[in-house]
């Protein structure tokens, strides 16, 4: 099936819910057993299902069914945020004594999470250039347990060396890890390009209309054969779990990765999804296709009038020639689209600042993927958490202006900034 007919039809079966078109909510904390064998069946992975919404829930299960499909994945976890995705993606292989390696162009909060927060479980980050990954080959020791890195990375609309990373990461046994919030599954799947797990924080174009806080997981298919070969370097996916009376990931015939941060980390951490959540993010994952195709076509009409004005120093957009990411825009993303992101530099922060202050129809948020255009100053917001050394590496500047292009008509868009450019 095509990702369009996925995206409204896999993972249901409404024959089993009164032949209710719409997705029921079920709204619950907890699952009545059948008999106590039953309850010790779902608890011993004898027999699937709902045992506690911390764990599982039905509505929830169709967006992680669906979303696993769309990303050519084997199994998928939803969480509360797309932090949460990216904290557990890592913590699920990594602990005290080992080491991760992180691109140079991430989310903002990625960084603060991965480099400083992940120092306190005792987890160093190293960080590699991602539009080319030849850098990235000297980094990686035995005590390397993931790469950690943005398809398109937000802020800076970079397209990472996606190839290059997945080619290392397999020569030496190590999980790659894509966030493909920003080029979302419309665009671009990782998996089928070799990466073994993707996150997404789907409050972004998932959601579409900034009503959600939600994250997914989504690993590959054949993980648990990946943690077999790379057993030295994955023992807790090999040795006994003893939190899970003894259980041995690697021995159940389900998605491993999933299933480890399902019953450890979703169990125990507790950052998990409502199920309101997930019927909201159902409603708009049907549209998702149609939505990055608009946004998209309206952000390049809008860079390509970025462009060519007197008062825009450079605009970064990766489906302009212009752009150092047009050609990885054309070889991995469906069409050469590259989303509603993109970002511009004026001559001086009071430059920015007056951009900012003077649009009508951009509203000031430091959200993305939004059908409501969006325009913010990173420096001073999103990144304001960063250090000058941090900053420079990550690309951002005093003088960057960040858009996230709406579904408005462009047009209007593009008169807005005219005279907010004035
Ligand atoms: C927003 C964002 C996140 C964090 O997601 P939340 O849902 O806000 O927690 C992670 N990565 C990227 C690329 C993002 O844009």
């Amino acid at each position: 099936m095509q990702n369009e007919t996925i995206a409204i039809h896999s993972g249901y079966d409404k024959t089993e819910a009164y032949g209710s078109m719409s997705i029921p909510i079920v709204q619950t904390t907890a699952y009545a057993f059948r008999d106590a064998q039953h309850a010790a069946n779902l608890f011993a992975l004898k027999e699937l299902g709902s045992i506690y919404t911390r764990l599982n829930n039905p509505t929830t299960d169709v967006l992680e069914q669906r979303y696993a499909l769309l990303e050519k994945g084997a199994g998928a976890l939803c969480v509360s945020s797309g932090q949460a995705a990216i904290f557990y993606s890592i913590v699920n292989v990594a602990s005290v004594g080992d080491n991760i390696l992180i691109s140079d162009k991430l989310y903002g909060g990625a960084v603060t999470l991965l480099t400083h927060t992940l120092k306190k479980f005792g987890i160093t980050a190293h960080i590699f250039k991602s539009v080319d990954a030849s850098n990235l080959e000297d980094k990686i020791n035995d005590k390397t347990k993931a790469i950690f890195f943005e398809s398109l990375s937000n802020p800076q609309v970079s397209i990472a060396d996606i190839e290059g990373i997945v080619k290392i990461a397999k020569k030496y046994g190590v999980i790659s890890i894509c966030d493909n919030t920003v080029a979302s599954a419309a665009l671009f799947n990782p998996i089928s390009w070799g990466v073994d797990i993707v996150v997404h924080s789907t409050s972004k174009y998932t959601s579409g209309q900034g009503t959600v806080i939600g994250g997914i997981i989504i690993e590959r298919d054949g993980m648990a054969e990946f943690f077999k070969k790379n057993a030295l370097r994955y023992p807790d996916f090999n040795e006994p779990d003893v939190s899970y009376h003894g259980l041995i990931y690697t021995d159940v015939p389900l998605p491993n990765f999933t299933l480890r941060a399902r019953l450890s980390l979703a169990r125990d951490i507790g950052a998990v999804q409502s199920p309101h959540n997930s019927w909201l993010l159902l409603q708009s994952l049907e549209t998702l296709s149609l939505r990055v195709d608009k946004h998209s076509s309206n952000a390049l009409k809008v860079a390509k009038f970025l462009e060519s004005h007197p008062k825009v120093k450079s605009v970064n957009y990766p489906a302009l020639e212009s752009n150092e990411s047009y050609n990885k825009a054309k070889k991995y993303f469906k069409d050469g689209k590259s989303s509603g992101l993109l970002s511009f530099e004026v001559n001086s922060f009071e430059e920015a600042k007056k951009v900012i202050d003077s649009t009508k129809l951009f509203s000031i948020v430091v959200n993305i993927g939004d059908s409501k255009s969006l325009i913010v100053h990173p420096a001073s917001t999103t990144h304001s958490q960063m250090n000058e050394e941090e900053l420079k590496n990550a690309g951002i500047n005093a003088t960057t202006v960040r858009l996230s292009i709406g579904l408005e008509n462009p047009i209007d868009l593009i008169d807005d900034l005219t005279l907010a450019l004035k």
